[in-house]
């Protein structure tokens, strides 16, 4: 992590949901007045206006349940989250409109998607159709009760597993996470690796995902992939494929502790001045497709959680009743300053830094 100021690093571990503590930033209008009230400048003033390139990944939020409550989270995700699920009539849409796409790749995430009942019937009948299916992992969840099969079941049916570790030390892990995540989810990464993930095989590809512990960007993905790869084998015996390093969103519960801690401006700051614009081709709203738990559609996971919908031309909010592959393709991007946080350094989408 290097020198980075105590001042800037998240504290005290984990916490409760925005929504459990009726905290205003529970309200997506909320974080956007907040971030709207920052002196920096429009992400469409840098950016320019985004189109769409194609629906290459269909991106399933299948519900903000989790068996955590990170500090960072942008999903506002906890246990107490059980109200936002997708039901299986909207799985059912989801396959529905799948099939009218050309998308090679489902993504399916959450809170932790292991949790919604419908999720095992999700990714048998994507990955009968021959989609390379990603499950998004907390790896803690994998230890719990109803979960504990999860890896094997995986396994048999080539499963990719991305998942979130923000760091192979204990203490930068549980900062974030929460008091023994790291112990967790280590035995978790065991029992993937034991019945073959991570390990070059391209049918069980084990990525991690890393994310700083504080308000400060991502360090380079390639010597930390490095790093973590000798880490995590020389001290846990554990092993990996590939590491994706993301920027934290100024949204949602992090947003809440970048202004509690003094933080907001500097770090919107830090991502405005770090704008990449090569970074911009490769944003996942330019490829991806993000259904929420409730049918709404939008352009990512980020603005899914803004409320801020998917619009056809003319206004009307996209909804995967009324899928329209045709009419989606024509769409403007819907962007705002959070953006900043995906165009930053070497670029923060779901698929990490540019080359
Ligand atoms: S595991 Fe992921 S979804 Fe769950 S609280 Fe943490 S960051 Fe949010
Ligand atoms: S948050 Fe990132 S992925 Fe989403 S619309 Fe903005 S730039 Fe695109």
């Amino acid at each position: 992590m290097g020198a980075v100021e105590t001042a800037k690093l998240i504290g005290p571990r984990a916490t409760t949901s925005l929504i459990s503590r009726a905290s205003p930033l529970a309200s997506a209008a909320q974080q956007l007045e907040v971030l709207a009230r920052l002196p920096q400048k429009n992400f469409s003033q840098r950016a320019g206006s985004l189109a769409p390139t194609g629906i290459d990944i269909f991106q399933i939020n299948v519900g903000k349940l989790c068996n955590m409550t990170c500090r960072h989270c942008h999903v506002d995700a906890g246990p107490d989250r059980t109200a936002e699920m997708m039901s299986l009539e909207t799985v059912e849409l989801c396959l529905a409109a799948l099939d009218r796409t050309v998308a090679a790749t489902v993504d399916i995430t959450g809170g932790a998607p292991e949790l919604n009942p419908h999720f095992r019937y999700l990714v048998e009948q994507c990955v009968s159709r021959g989609k390379r299916v990603i499950d998004r992992c907390n790896l803690t969840v994998l230890l719990t009760g109803p979960c504990r099969d999860l890896p094997a079941w995986f396994a048999e049916r080539g499963v990719e597993i991305v998942c979130s570790l923000p760091h192979y030390r204990k203490r930068n892990t549980d900062l974030q996470r929460g008091d023994g995540t790291f112990e967790k989810s280590i035995e978790a990464l065991r029992r993937l690796n034991a019945v073959g993930y991570g390990q070059g095989n391209p049918r069980l590809r084990l990525t991690l995902m890393h994310n700083p512990a504080g308000a400060y960007l991502a360090g380079d993905q390639a010597s930390m992939e490095r790093e973590w790869k000798e880490g995590l084998k020389a001290n846990q015996g554990v092993s990996f494929d590939a590491l994706i390093a993301l920027n934290n969103m100024p949204i949602s519960r992090f947003l809440e502790w970048l202004e509690s801690s003094g933080n907001l401006h500097a770090y919107m700051e830090t991502l405005v001045n770090a704008y990449n614009p090569a970074t911009v081709a490769g944003l996942m709203c330019r490829n991806t497709l993000s259904v929420g738990w409730d049918g709404r559609l939008y352009d990512c996971d980020f603005n899914q959680m803004l409320e801020l919908d998917a619009r056809y031309a003319g206004g009307k909010a996209a909804h995967i009743r009324d899928f329209d592959p045709a009419r989606l393709a024509a769409r403007s991007i819907v962007t705002a300053r959070h953006c900043f946080g995906c165009t930053a350094g070497a670029g923060s989408s779901c698929a990490g830094a540019v080359a």
